[in-house]
């Protein structure tokens, strides 16, 4: 199976919504695939993160500032 279906896989994993066959063969081409383990180790490391971020009560214009920083769109004038 290509580690681009298994990609997908490992989201529906995280998301915990991934049926007992697929999870299976999951587990299966991660024991082989460490490019897989890589992914699914980057992506946990995110999800804990973005976890530990939602304890955080952020400002209420946080978004806002964040948006602000971002440089102006170039090419739209
Ligand atoms: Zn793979």
């Amino acid at each position: 199976m290509e580690c681009r279906e298994q990609h997908l896989l490992i989201h529906s994993f995280l998301d915990g919504d991934i049926d007992e066959l697929s999870n299976h063969r999951l587990q299966e081409h991660l024991r082989d695939c460490a490019e897989c383990r890589q992914y699914l180790r980057e992506l946990q490391k995110t999800v804990a993160l973005v976890q530990s971020l939602s304890h955080v009560c952020a400002p209420s214009d946080f978004t806002n500032r964040v948006l602000a920083q971002l440089p102006a769109p170039s090419g739209m004038n």
